[in-house]
């Protein structure tokens, strides 16, 4: 059977040393289907993926990946527009990914969503991947990390990682990439008490957007009280507290001097030691969120544990019973079936 499987998977997809060496050069038609097969959830495909990402290893690990979260209406995609052709007209290559919180509870995406930047979705050097919709937050933020690498293999020279404010999502992506740009918007200081300190103490640089017209003094305003805001977060690194800038994605305004801020920040974890660091603790960070995913997947398929699951939910939400021992019932259902 297994073979099987491997045989219709091998026929929807072309020999895995074609696929990685068209992605290697860069062939857009061959990325698109690397990712396809990267992104899909049969077990047939996950081993070609692995195999597939086995080989393109030596090849990443070059670009500047770039983390960018903020409210929705902050203004992500209209600055990801702008700031990505002002790149790919250096010449730079630009792959945007999402990672879309919302996807998982309501199954679809807003995030990375192609019209949103229909510039870049056109651009030869740009490439605009909109956020799996399907599966958890952590399943969702597993593929990513696997789409970076991708992209990577493919010469992309910078990577950005798109989410919305909302927590748990931001850890996420600060786990997988070099820099954190948060984007504000320029109310002032009220908005950072509705951010959770965590993500705070993860932001390596802080824009307040929207600095354009009749918007550009009271940005300014707002830049001031952020800065004395974030004077009581203790930064990521020691050695760099995160500057408050001031930009506007609509007119393109101050975003050279932004960027000028990203690649500072690159130099600096280079020199320092630290991009090295955190790379390797982001490795690790990953190897347990696959051996997690991993588990719970084969946990919630145990069919011993499936036909007891909800019950054993439903006593635990009525307080019937008591989740420690619930959880430990369960785990001997699973242990019992594995064995
Ligand atoms: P996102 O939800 O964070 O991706 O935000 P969008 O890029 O979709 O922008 C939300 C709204 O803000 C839209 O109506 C944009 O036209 C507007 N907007 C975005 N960027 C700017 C900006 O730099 N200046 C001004 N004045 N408006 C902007």
């Amino acid at each position: 059977i297994v073979s099987a499987e491997f045989d219709s998977s091998r026929r929807r997809f072309p020999p895995i040393a074609d696929l990685a060496a068209g992605v290697m050069r860069g062939e857009r038609a061959l990325l698109g289907r690397a990712l396809t097969l990267v992104e899909s959830t049969r077990a047939d495909d996950r081993a070609l993926a692995e195999e597939l990402l086995e080989r393109l290893l030596p090849a990443t690990g070059k670009a500047l990946r770039v983390g960018l979260t903020g409210v929705p209406g902050v203004g992500k995609s209209t600055f990801l527009e702008s700031l990505g052709s002002m790149l790919t007209a250096q010449g730079l290559r630009v792959a945007v990914l999402a990672i879309d919180p919302s996807s998982s509870l309501s199954g679809g995406s807003i995030l990375g969503d192609k019209t949103r930047m229909p510039r870049l979705a056109v651009d030869p050097l740009a490439f605009v991947r909109p956020s799996p919709t399907r599966g958890t937050l952590g399943g969702v933020a597993r593929r990513t990390r696997e789409t970076i690498l991708l992209c990577e293999a493919a010469g992309y020279d910078v990577i950005f990682v798109e989410t919305v404010g909302v927590g748990q999502s931001e850890a996420l992506v600060a786990s997988m990439v070099d820099t954190v740009l948060l984007l504000l918007l320029p109310g002032g200081g009220d908005e950072l008490q509705g951010i959770k300190r965590g993500i705070l103490e993860q932001v390596d640089i802080v824009a307040v957007n929207k600095a354009d017209g009749g918007g550009e003094t009271a940005a300014r305003r707002a830049r001031v009280e952020y800065e004395s805001g974030l004077k009581l977060i203790r930064p990521a690194l020691a050695e760099w507290s995160p500057p408050v800038l001031i930009c506007s994605g609509a007119t393109g305004a101050f975003l050279p001097e932004l960027w000028q801020e990203v690649l500072a920040h690159r130099a600096l974890l280079e020199k320092s030691g630290t991009l090295a660091t955190r790379r390797r603790q982001q490795s690790r960070d990953w190897l347990w969120a696959e051996i997690e995913g991993h588990l719970l997947e084969a946990f919630r398929a145990h069919p011993a544990v499936a036909s007891r699951l909800s019950a054993i939910e439903a006593e635990v939400e009525a307080g019937r019973a008591m989740a420690p021992r619930s959880a430990a019932e369960l785990i001997a259902l699973f242990r019992e079936g594995s064995r």
